[in-house]
């Protein structure tokens, strides 16, 4: 079998940012022929069409309608688009000794701040621009390929103790620096201008704009035989891809629909609406359930059949912090898709859904592994509860296990790409 680690990386270097993943995410979509609707326009949906919305330019829900009934049920897979960092803030230059400029950020969920220093670093995301619809600015999405910024640390001989601990402001040192310029002309507006100019504008038709830093370093395959994947965002673009993968790839299920929900704003807690927190997948299955002709009943049904993998990422067992996990259940890199458990049900994982999930990646021939927390350690959350809070979904929480989550490169392992692909795509496949 083709191994998808070569097209998971394509995927993660044109994703540099949460809006570039879900554009990359609805362009493969329209290749595969999915119709892309309108929030704001009347659907009209027929038995065996496959459809997306996207919200707010950064979550893409995608359907295929195979089933016919209403009451049918949901395989659903969730992940999401965003990865924490740095976000440029308004009037962001700010001038040093009238030669260098650097630009004002504010942090973004929870990255490691320092593994962020020394690097080439870039800006991606969405400008608006003036429009004759006052409600409607244009969105245009901006990349820039070439390093344009660094955060530079400071040099040793200026802090002896740097290697002892370090602790750090973010407002004071993690500013990137953009140019070395000379007097005031060239310093205001840097930014407009260089927004203008790439996107072909005049900077006073520039309203506003979503930016945030990105690492230019393409993401990788290391180690002796190429097991590790090295890169930015594996947490969560590499579950998002695989549910794509699966969806795209997995035959037609007359017995069940199928959606794939890609969320914003995990990393700050989901609370927005294209995240996972807000009504945007009960509102579109609702919607579904009513194009496809099904009532308030069907709708319940629907539901009671439905079973979600809420997919984000989790850790392995790091080498060099073995006492960091559970005594007995510590996934390794390579060992397979991992289920998540939380006794104080901060995963909606419980033993029926984590059997559902076993016998799916059974199915699939690839092997599965547990990951609860140390006791004495308090863990993160994910999609899975937030969004039972909004619909009663049968789901299991899962991801992959990586290193370093929320450094500016995590690290996986190659042979877990493949495997959850392979667990995702049974999971979409009919079932006997
Ligand atoms: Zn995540």
């Amino acid at each position: 079998m083709e191994s998808h680690v070569p097209d998971l990386i394509k995927f993660l270097d044109a994703s540099p940012v949460n809006f570039f993943a879900a554009e990359e995410i609805t362009h493969r979509l329209d290749e595969a022929g999915y119709t892309r609707l309108d929030a704001a326009e009347k659907w009209d949906l027929t038995h065996g069409g496959r459809y997306y919305i996207v919200k707010n330019h950064s979550a893409v829900i995608a359907f295929e309608l195979s089933a016919e009934a209403p009451d049918a049920g949901y395989k659903i897979i969730s992940a999401h688009s965003d990865s924490p960092g740095f976000r440029i803030k308004p009037h962001g230059e700010i001038n040093c000794e009238n030669s260098i400029v650097k630009l004002n950020t504010e942090v973004y969920g929870g990255p490691i701040l320092y593994t962020w220093f020394d690097r080439p670093l870039s800006l991606a995301g969405r400008v608006m621009l003036r429009s004759k619809n006052i409600l409607r600015p244009e969105t245009r999405l901006v990349r820039f390929r070439r390093p344009l910024l660094t955060i530079p640390h400071l040099a040793i001989h200026f802090n002896r103790g740097v290697n002892e601990g370090n602790p750090l402001s973010k407002q004071k040192d993690m500013l990137p620096v953009i140019a070395i310029v000379n007097g005031q002309l060239q310093r205001d507006n840097l930014l407009l201008n260089l927004l203008a100019t790439e996107l072909g504008v005049l900077t006073s038709d520039i309203l506003d704009f979503d930016l945030s830093l990105y690492d230019t370093t393409p993401a990788c395959l290391v180690g002796l035989n190429n097991e590790f994947i090295t890169s930015g965002r594996l947490d969560d673009l590499s579950m998002a891809h695989a549910a794509l993968t699966a969806i795209l790839s997995a035959p037609a299920d007359a017995k069940m629909n199928r959606i794939m929900a890609i969320f914003d704003n995990e990393e700050t807690g989901s609370g927005t609406k294209q995240g996972a927190a807000s009504p945007l997948l009960m509102n579109t299955l609702r919607r579904i359930n009513e194009c496809l002709g099904g009532n308030e009943q069907d709708y319940q049904q629907a539901i009671a059949r439905s079973f979600m993998i809420s997919a984000d990422n989790g850790h392995a067992l790091h080498p060099n912090y073995p006492e960091k996990q559970d005594p007995t259940n510590h996934p390794a890199l390579g060992g397979g898709p991992v289920i998540k458990i939380n006794a104080n049900c901060k995963y909606m994982t419980d033993a029926d859904s984590a059997a559902v999930f076993r016998s799916v990646c059974e199915r699939a021939g690839v092997p599965v592994q547990y990951f609860v927390n140390h006791s004495d350690v308090a863990g993160g959350s994910t999609l899975g509860n937030i969004l039972t809070s909004q619909i009663d979904l049968r789901g299991v929480d899962m991801g992959a296990a990586i290193w370093a989550m929320h450094s500016v490169r995590e690290t996986g392992a190659a042979a877990d790409v493949d495997y959850i692909i392979r667990a995702f795509t049974t999971f979409y496949s009919p079932f006997e």
